[in-house]
């Protein structure tokens, strides 16, 4: 039996582990453990839980991201942004 208990908690490990790599889960996972309060909108999440750097990744930055409120913000991310910055929850605005 204690195989048994092994195995089920290594697969739900797997389990999460895969869910929190996904765009939209990621973002959900993040806000669940890292809100902080929003004084206009809906709670946002830490800076630094999302893996925000000032700065451009592989081509992709803030300003090309669907979240981007100009001039400097985030509709997930706490705080002021960059436009010229990136993190994890980054995805192309439509075209
Ligand atoms: S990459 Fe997108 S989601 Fe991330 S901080 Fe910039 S605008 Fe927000």
């Amino acid at each position: 039996m204690p195989d048994v208990f092994a195995r089920m908690q290594f697969n739900r490990r797997r389990v999460l582990a895969s869910l929190i790599g996904s765009g939209p889960l990621a973002a959900l996972s993040i806000g669940g453990a890292a809100a902080v309060g929003g004084s206009d909108t809906a709670p946002k999440v830490a800076q630094s839980s999302a893996g925000y750097r000032p700065a451009p990744r592989e081509g992709q930055a803030c300003a090309g991201c669907y979240a981007f409120v100009a001039p400097d913000h985030c509709k997930f991310l706490a705080g002021e942004i960059s436009p010229s910055g990136w993190c994890r929850l980054w995805k192309a605005k439509p075209d």
